[in-house]
């Protein structure tokens, strides 16, 4: 039976080899290991690259026994990035504007924080065809996911960007970190209730919707099909950061004749992002993050019912 709290990843059991791992509860159905295996192989580096599982006031205390034992480097997720990013001796701008790391690594005895999310995002919608300089973009969700995406989105220069979360609050705290950002990218930056989506003109010129929301893993939408049909034009690209289904708002697109992505491409280019922090980004020219999304979409497939 595995102890949570104990290190199932430990670096001084591989001797000869870096090891990296993901610190996640629950971390079972992480494809990280499988993400980075294929990145390394891709790249010739050899390493190991496992899982640990701490409890859920037992990240730090397993980080820490983690590097200390040798670890390179440690993804980071649910629901632990704010625990990393508290944990890290340095931030990253992008991190600390996000208020959450998915990337840790050591160095000099000097504990790094990174989050490569919002920059996942970006490159999977760019390989997906999807524009996003001066055109109108919806984020649904205020949580983390949300905010590690919105200063790589500010920077690509949108027009404007909605905020709508169930929890109004949420928003509106995090209109207010982005404002000086959004500001100088001379986006307007703009919240309502998800409820209230609709209510403005504007919403039902939307180019970009991003489903940030844990809604899915549920299979809920953080929508109304009524309001998914007044805000959802046919020309509109709908993404969902939950992957590996066609979830309740991807079918809502769907219906309303929008092209939809699963969020498993933003996974796999965060990785790719993180792997290239800890290995060397001379390495970026023989890695294909979008042969392993590739591979990892056969599986799923062959998985499915
Ligand atoms: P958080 O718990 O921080 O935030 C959850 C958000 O979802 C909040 O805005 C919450 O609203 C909203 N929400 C939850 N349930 C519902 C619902 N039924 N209806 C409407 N709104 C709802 O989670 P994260 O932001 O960290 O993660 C969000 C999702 O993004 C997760 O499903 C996660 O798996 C996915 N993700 C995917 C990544 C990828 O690489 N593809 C990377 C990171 C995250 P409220 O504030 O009102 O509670």
């Amino acid at each position: 039976m595995s102890k949570p709290s104990e290190l199932q990843t430990n670096p001084a059991d591989f001797s000869g080899v870096d090891v990296y791992a993901v610190a996640g509860n629950p971390i079972a159905h992480s494809k990280s290991p499988t993400i980075h295996r294929r990145f390394a192989e891709q790249t010739a580096q050899a390493m190991h690259y496992g899982t640990v599982m701490p409890e859920l006031d037992a990240f730090a205390t397993v980080a820490k026994a983690f590097f200390a034992a040798g670890g390179k480097g440690m993804n980071v997720t649910v629901p632990f990035k704010l625990d990393a990013q508290a944990l890290a001796d340095v931030l990253t701008p992008r991190a600390a504007l996000a208020g959450a790391v998915n990337t840790l690594w050591q160095h000099d005895g000097v504990l790094h924080g990174d989050n490569t999310d919002g920059a996942g995002l970006v490159r999977d919608l760019r390989a997906q065809g999807i524009a996003l300089t001066n055109t109108s973009i919806c984020i649904l969700g205020a949580g983390g996911a949300a905010r590690g995406v919105l200063g790589p989105l500010l920077e690509q220069k949108p027009q404007s960007i909605v905020i709508a979360n169930r929890s109004i609050d949420k928003a509106h705290d995090l209109q207010r970190v982005f404002q000086a950002l959004a500001d100088t990218h001379g986006v307007l930056i703009t919240v309502c209730p998800v409820d209230a989506l609709g209510s403005q003109p504007s919403h039902a010129e939307i180019d970009l919707i991003i489903n940030a929301t844990a809604a899915g893993l549920n299979n809920d939408s953080p929508i109304s099909d009524a309001i998914a049909k007044r805000i959802l034009r046919p020309t509109a690209f709908a993404y969902d950061m939950v992957y590996g289904k066609i979830t309740h708002f991807m079918q809502q697109a769907i219906n309303q004749g929008c092209r939809v992505s699963d969020g498993l491409g933003m996974l796999v280019e965060q990785a790719a992002d993180a792997f290239l922090l800890w290995r060397g980004s001379s390495l970026a020219t023989q890695l294909d993050a979008r042969v392993v999304l590739d591979e990892l979409r056969q599986e799923l497939a062959a998985k499915a019912p």
